[in-house]
């Protein structure tokens, strides 16, 4: 029997696929794909289309895991501010990065164009601060990406302007994202599956890679199965840790918590979020949200350490959702679900030559609705010998978790409780430097907060 997809809104309102057959027997190709979400439906979309002989296979269900579960936010940049980037890998290879996250929209926005995918699409982010001084740091944050990246979709918001399109509990201000989306991330992974499908690409599900030898080709075991390939792209985000040590000590899986409500009337719609837009605030653990295609409110936040579920999810986010809403204490509860977000230490996205025929990428850290998708695509042309943007990605700074396999768990959930009590208590954090500052180590595990107001899937989650 195939894995049952989690309990959620998504799986609850997506036309599911029939079931793809498991991997029994030898196959040979010319590329085999190792997980089936965007990085690497993407991936094997690009790769057929060219005309490769492409294997995909998923341990369970296609995007079964995190693509088939986030918050759908299509962020804009990196996971990092551009400001940070800048200190962290200059200013030149900021803009490239900024320029991949753009490709990276683009490409999302593209296929679901190209493809018809029917996915609830919507254009815009908000991203307001809980805090009066990240009020004014994201407002100079607009400013400046429109001054230093031509990047006109930034508006600055006012405390007035930001509670006209959002009626939640105090905030201060921050920007809008007019360039930025959201959509039904279940929906647009299984509109990409079925375009791959179109390809003839082979599709195995219930097919986990559980050995890898890597000799002129690359032989690859499953319960039933091996296929031979002469390249591999590991696209199993957190699932890589089983797969090599690389990623093992640089990506790091952390759970995080969502619920749907049942639909809401047009009126109390229009209260929460007048435009339709998604919305990502400035907490260290963000609180995200944005309405369903049918008026549900979908909300994600809160922090949660343990790798063990909530015992009630629905109560857990609920009281999240409360302090921003709490005028949806009377409003049911219809979905709740958690889902794993894999970050690296620096939540620079994770692309590495693992040898000469495999490749792997990973490690959104919340950021891989766009990034997942364009990655895919980095990843294929690769294969095809096109390396720019993927040693632009490879190249960046990677930094080990601390502690070994057994205590960087420990040491990173410190770093963050820590980080999650300064923004309790009200530490300033002075994300927009008057002046450019020499790089420097971030905090134990990143930086806190989200400077450009992706959701910083982080704490009990992306
Ligand atoms: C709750 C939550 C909210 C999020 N919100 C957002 C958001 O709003 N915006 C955003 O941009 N990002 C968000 N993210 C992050 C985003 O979902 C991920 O970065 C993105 O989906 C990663 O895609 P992927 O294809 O790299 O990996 P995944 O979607 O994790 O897919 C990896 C696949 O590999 C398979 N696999 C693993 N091991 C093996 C193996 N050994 N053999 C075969 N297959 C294997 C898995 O079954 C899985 O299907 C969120 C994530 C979560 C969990």
């Amino acid at each position: 029997m195939p894995a049952a997809y989690p309990d959620s809104y998504y799986a609850a309102t997506a036309d599911l696929l029939e079931p793809f057959p498991e991997l029994e027997g030898e196959v040979t190709c010319d590329v085999c794909v190792v997980g089936a979400g965007y990085t690497g439906l993407n991936a094997a979309l690009s790769l057929a289309l060219t005309g490769f002989d492409v294997v995909i296979l998923d341990a369970t269900r296609i995007a079964w895991a995190a693509s088939g579960r986030n918050g759908g936010q299509v962020g804009s940049g990196q996971r990092l501010d551009q400001l940070k980037l800048e200190e962290m890998v200059g200013g030149n290879t900021a803009k490239k990065l900024w320029s991949v996250g753009e490709e990276a929209k683009a490409a999302v926005f593209g296929l679901i164009d190209k493809y018809a995918i029917d996915c609830d699409l919507k254009r815009g982010i908000l991203h307001p601060a809980h805090k009066l001084e990240f009020a004014e740091e994201w407002q100079r944050y607009a400013e400046y990406l429109q001054a230093n990246y031509d990047y006109a979709d930034a508006e600055p918001l006012s405390e007035d302007a930001l509670n006209e399109r959002l009626g939640a509990r105090k905030y201060y201000g921050g920007y809008a994202d007019h360039g930025a989306g959201h959509l039904h991330p279940l929906k647009y992974a299984l509109g990409l599956t079925r375009a791959l499908k179109r390809t003839g690409a082979r599709i195995f599900e219930e097919s986990r890679i559980m050995r890898l030898r890597d000799q002129n080709a690359v032989e690859l075991d499953t319960l039933r199965g091996m296929v031979r390939a002469r390249f591999v792209l590991l696209a199993a985000n957190t699932g890589l840790l089983d797969l090599d040590a690389h990623p093992r000590q640089h990506i790091m899986p952390i759970e995080n918590y969502m619920l749907a409500t049942e639909p809401l009337d047009e009126a109390t719609r229009k209260s929460l979020i007048r435009d339709d837009y998604a919305v990502a605030d400035s907490r260290f653990i963000v609180n995200y949200f944005r309405l369903a295609g049918d008026g549900r409110l979908i909300f994600g936040g809160g922090e949660r350490y343990s790798p063990q579920a909530p015992r009630d999810t629905k109560r857990f986010v609920r009281r999240h959702m409360l302090k921003v809403f709490p005028q949806l204490r009377r409003t049911r509860i219809d979905y709740a679900w958690g889902g794993t977000v894999g970050i690296t230490r620096h939540r620079l996205p994770y692309f590495q030559r693992i040898s000469n025929n495999v490749l792997a990428a990973g490690g959104y850290s919340g950021q891989g609705v766009a990034m997942g998708t364009l990655g895919g695509q980095i990843l294929a042309e690769a294969v095809q010998g096109v390396l720019e943007r993927f040693d632009l990605l490879a190249d960046l700074p990677k930094t080990a978790f601390p502690g070994g396999a057994r205590l960087r768990h420990p040491l990173h959930v410190a770093g963050m409780i820590w980080f999650a009590m300064r923004d309790r208590l009200g530490s300033p954090l002075r994300r927009l430097r008057k002046q450019s500052k020499p790089a420097t180590e971030t905090a134990p595990d990143g930086p806190p907060g989200n400077g450009n107001g992706q959701p910083s899937l982080d704490g009990s989650q992306p």
